[in-house]
C-alpha cells in the first residue's frame, strides 16, 4: 500500500562536540522517506530550491521514492543548523530559514491523491492540514510535530488532531503541549484531543504507545556510537507509517511491530551524520536487528 510523505526537505548544518558537517542533505520528510522506503513505495510531496544539490534527487530515486509532488523553485532550500552538546540528547537550533517554505502551497498530483496511508512529518500544522485535505479517503493517518508549532500555532495543531489517527512526539513535547509532567497523564491527555494512537518517543530511552485500550513501551537500541542524532525522530516515525503502510492492517500487534521498526530504522540512522547510514543498510540488517529487539524484551521462558 503506498504512503504519501510531506514535510520538509533541507540542506542542514550540524555541530557535534567531535565533527562538524555543512550542506547535508536533512529534513523531516527526507529521513521520514528514506525509512519508510525499506517498506513501501513513498510518494514525496515538498519544495527544494535550484540550489538543491542533483546527488541529493539521485538519492530519492535509488530508494524508489516517487518525486511527482517534488517541486523544484526558483530561491534557495529550506536551511537548518544545529549544534549538540556532550550530551547528544541537548541540542540549540542555530537558523532556520524557511526559504522556498514560505510561499509553499502544493495541489497533489492526481495520483497521490489516492494515497492509503499518510505520513505528515515535521513542518506547520497548515501545511500539514493543507496535504491532507487533497487526500481523498485515507486509511490511516500519522503526524509529528514539534515544540515551535506547539508554541505558535497551537489552534491549527489542535485542529490536526481531530483529524488524524496517530500522533508522534518526543517527550518534551509531550509535556510543554500538555503541561503535564508525568508522560502518563500527556499522552492520555492528547488522546483526549483526538486521535486515537499516541507515540511518545524518549530518545535512548526508547518510546511509548498510547492508545485507550493499549500501552506499550518499547525499548531503543543500546547503541554504544552515535554520530548524529539529527533525524532519528523523522526515521522512526517514517519506518512506523511504512511498516504498517506494508503491512495494511492496524491491530495492537501491527501497532507494536511498527514502533519497534521504527526503533531499529532510527538506531541505524543516528549511526553516522546526515542519512548517509540509512544509504547502507540492506532489509537484512533491518531484519537482524529487529530479532535483537525481540530477545532483548523478553524476560520469561516458555
Ligand atoms: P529531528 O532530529 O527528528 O528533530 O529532525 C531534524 C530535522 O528537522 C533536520 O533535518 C531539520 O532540517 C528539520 N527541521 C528543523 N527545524 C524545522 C522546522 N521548523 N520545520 C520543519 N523541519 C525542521
Amino acid at each position: 500500500m503506498s504512503l504519501l510523505i510531506t514535510g520538509s526537505i533541507a540542506l542542514d548544518s550540524v555541530k557535534t562536540p567531535v565533527e562538524e558537517h555543512q550542506d547535508l542533505l536533512g529534513g523531516s520528510a527526507s529521513y521520514a522517506s528514506l525509512a519508510a522506503s525499506f517498506f513501501t513505495p513513498v510518494n514525496l510531496v515538498g519544495i527544494v530550491g535550484s540550489d538543491f544539490p542533483q546527488q541529493y534527487l539521485e538519492l530519492y530515486r535509488s530508494r524508489g521514492i516517487n518525486l511527482d509532488g517534488l517541486e523544484v523553485a526558483a530561491g534557495k532550500t529550506f536551511r537548518w543548523a544545529g549544534e549538540y552538546e556532550w550530551d547528544l540528547n541537548k541540542r540549540r537550533t542555530i537558523s532556520v530559514a524557511l526559504n522556498v517554505f514560505e510561499t509553499f502551497h502544493p495541489t497533489l498530483p492526481a495520483h497521490y491523491t489516492n494515497a492509503g496511508y499518510v505520513f505528515l512529518a515535521n513542518i506547520s500544522p497548515q501545511l500539514q492540514l493543507h496535504v491532507l485535505s487533497q487526500v481523498k479517503a485515507p486509511r490511516f493517518i500519522v503526524a509529528d510535530t514539534m515544540d515551535l508549532w506547539i508554541e505558535i500555532a497551537r489552534e491549527p495543531l489542535l485542529e490536526l488532531l481531530r483529524r488524524i489517527d496517530c500522533l508522534v512526539l518526543n517527550e518534551s513535547e509531550a509535556r510543554e503541549f500538555t503541561k503535564e509532567t508525568s508522560l502518563i497523564k500527556a499522552g492520555r491527555k492528547i488522546l483526549g484531543w483526538g486521535p486515537k494512537y499516541v507515540v511518545i518517543k524518549k530518545g535512548e530511552h526508547g518510546s511509548l504507545l498510547f492508545a485507550e485500550d493499549l500501552f506499550f513501551s518499547a525499548p531503543a537500541y543500546p547503541l554504544e556510537d552515535i554520530h548524529d542524532p539529527t533525524g532519528a525522530g523523522d526515521c522512526f516515525a517514517g519506518a512506523l507509517t511504512g511498516y504498517l503502510a506494508s503491512v495494511d492492517k492496524i491491530t495492537p500487534e501491527s501497532l507494536r511491530k511498527a514502533v519497534v521498526h521504527g526503533s531499529v530504522v532510527a538506531s541505524y540512522c543516528v549511526e553516522a551524520f546526515s542519512l548517509k547510514r540509512l544509504e547502507q543498510i540492506t532489509p537484512s540488517e533491518i531484519a537482524a536487528r529487529y530479532q535483537i529487539f525481540k530477545k532483548m524484551s523478553h524476560f520469561e521462558v516458555g
